[in-house]
């Protein structure tokens, strides 16, 4: 007889959780590639559309190898259910057009994602949902926000590019004394450093894009919750929407979650080693990262994210403000000879970002101040490559005039 699942550990469900193997006995989950499903019976057919019975339909509302990955990082979240989508920015709206209506209310960061802000700021302010963004880590700025219409919560911890970090636990308890959900935006600590599900929230969000396929090749995007959530809030919304995950990138994705912990660890590990390097670096004005004893959030963060401060950092070079620090900054970044300057994140590759003139661009600078976005920030999505050529890639440009 088969363990049942809940036997299993979650390091076995990394890499076995999956639909049944196919009649042929393939070993790495299939491909499925396949817009339709041919029925085994017009009267199968109706009860499937009408939802009564379980089986493929069309491509647009499940796909086996969709499902796989589903399932996978369900286990890895400790969700009942998953849902995913084409990216994580469908993800949210699916997540919004599915909870929400005109005259509702949302609470969010203002340190939220760039298109999260965006998105619930702009874009569903226009069909009347309401939003309110406030300071990440003032637990009372959040309560002071909820109204009797605040429907949701929608965190992301650690933020990018600063690594500031909110308390989850705290969140959630504001979220259901008023009635309303908590999210969070998993994407930077991933399901092996930070399960938000535990401490209470009741949506996890995902960018698969990023850490979950790790190895910058495919978009992907996915939502964790109760059974009931999935099936009588979202999937609507995907079936209607079309916001549906490639069979194909949910592969590459599902493979990528096979190896997640480890990568993890292995660029957390080097991250750790680098904050601790650029904080004595007489070039580094300042290091934010969650795992520095540094870090105003740390032993929330240490206790949030298993002992962990992740792969991202960010630091400021040593300069006069404003063009001088950009200056600098841009010659660090023109420096690199290893290392890629890209504003993605969560690859092998380590990815160097400057936040100021591209993620936090359209912002004024006024708002980038008091964001913390100066213009002297530098971002690294720490990857795989050797400590020791990371720090000399750096010395290149923080060590020459
Ligand atoms: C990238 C990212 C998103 C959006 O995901 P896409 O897959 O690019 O649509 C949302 N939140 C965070 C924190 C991200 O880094």
């Amino acid at each position: 007889m088969k363990p049942k699942k809940t036997d299993l550990h979650r390091d076995t469900l990394a890499v076995r959780e999956a639909v049944e193997r196919s009649q042929y006995g393939e070993n790495s989950e299939a491909l499925y590639l396949t817009s339709g499903y041919v029925q085994p019976s017009a009267e199968s057919a109706a009860r499937r559309f009408a939802g009564d019975e379980e089986g493929f339909t069309y491509g647009r509302y499940g796909n086996p190898t969709v499902a796989s990955f589903e399932q996978r990082l369900a286990a890895l979240e400790g969700a009942e259910a998953c849902i995913s989508t084409a990216s994580g920015m469908s993800a949210i709206l699916m997540m919004c057009m599915g909870l929400l209506k005109a005259g509702d209310h949302v609470v969010c960061s203002h340190s939220m994602f760039g298109s999260t802000i965006k998105l619930i700021g702009t874009d569903l302010a226009k069909f009347g949902v309401e939003s309110t963004f406030v300071s990440q880590t003032d637990v009372a700025a959040w309560q002071a926000a909820i109204q009797p219409t605040t429907r949701l919560l929608f965190a992301e911890t650690p933020t990018n590019p600063l690594t500031e970090v909110c308390d989850i636990r705290a969140l959630a308890d504001i979220a259901h004394n008023a009635g309303a959900l908590l999210c969070v935006d998993n994407c930077f600590a991933t399901p092996a450093l930070q399960l938000p599900i535990a401490l209470g929230a009741d949506i996890v969000m995902h960018s698969g894009t990023k850490y979950l396929d790790g190895q910058g090749r495919v978009m992907a995007g996915a939502l964790c919750a109760s059974q009931e959530l999935v099936t009588k809030t979202f999937l609507p919304v995907l079936k209607s929407a079309g916001m549906t995950l490639a069979p194909f990138n949910a592969w590459v994705v599902l493979k990528g979650l096979e190896t997640l912990d480890i990568r993890m660890q292995a660029q957390s590990a080097r991250a750790l080693q680098l904050a601790q390097w650029l904080q004595d670096h007489p070039a580094v004005a300042r290091v934010h990262y969650p795992g520095l004893a540094s870090h105003p959030q740390h032993a929330l963060a240490m206790a949030q994210q298993s002992g962990s401060g992740g792969a991202v950092l960010s630091f400021e070079v040593k300069a006069a403000a404003g063009d001088e620090a950009r200056a600098r900054a841009f010659h660090v970044l023109d420096s690199l000879q290893v290392m890629s300057l890209s504003t993605n994140l969560g690859d092998t590759k380590t990815l160097v970002a400057h936040p100021a003139s591209t993620s936090h661009g359209r912002l004024t600078e006024a708002q980038r101040q008091s964001a913390g976005v100066v213009q002297g920030l530098i971002r690294v999505a720490v990857g795989l490559e050797h400590l020791d050529d990371i720090q000399t890639d750096l010395d290149r440009g923080l060590l020459t005039p």
